[in-house]
């Protein structure tokens, strides 16, 4: 499997409004592990783990964002609830030590997935600064 920055970098801006995989994790047409849901937001367990506790939180309706650059103020209330979600998840799954929220954006950024979401990574101590 490749890299998540040679992922990254392998996805092309001119793909960032096309559906991604993503659609099809929060339409169950294909398998995840969900860890939350309500009516505006879906959570489930990264397939490439990158700690113990590492968790996507994504927007059910992507509404253009595709990432944390692409925000514009219709997006302030699932922006919010997104990292509510977070705190939510994080006290579900005991990470009462602390924890690390991640939000790449763009090939820079590395993010591989352009569907906006937020990382919930925890279970073991971090590193500053990140790679
Ligand atoms: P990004 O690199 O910030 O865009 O994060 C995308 C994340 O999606 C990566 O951490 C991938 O491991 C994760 N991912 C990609 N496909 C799947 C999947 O089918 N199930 C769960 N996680 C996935």
């Amino acid at each position: 499997m490749a890299s998540e920055k040679q992922a990254a970098l392998a996805t092309a801006p001119s793909d960032a409004d096309a559906p991604t995989i993503f659609d099809k994790i929060i339409n169950k047409e294909i398998p995840s592990n969900v860890v939350y849901e309500d009516d505006k937001v879906f959570a489930f367990r990264d397939i490439n783990p990158q700690a113990p506790t590492h968790i996507l939180i994504i927007p059910k309706v992507k509404d253009g964002l595709t990432g944390l650059s692409k925000a514009e103020k219709r997006h302030f209330e699932i922006l919010g609830r997104l990292l509510y979600t977070a705190k939510l998840i994080a006290k579900q799954e005991g990470l009462d030590d602390g924890f690390r929220v991640v939000i790449n954006d763009g090939p820079k950024g590395c993010q591989s997935v352009y569907h906006i979401h937020v990382h919930l990574l925890g279970g073991r101590q971090m590193n500053w600064p990140p790679g």
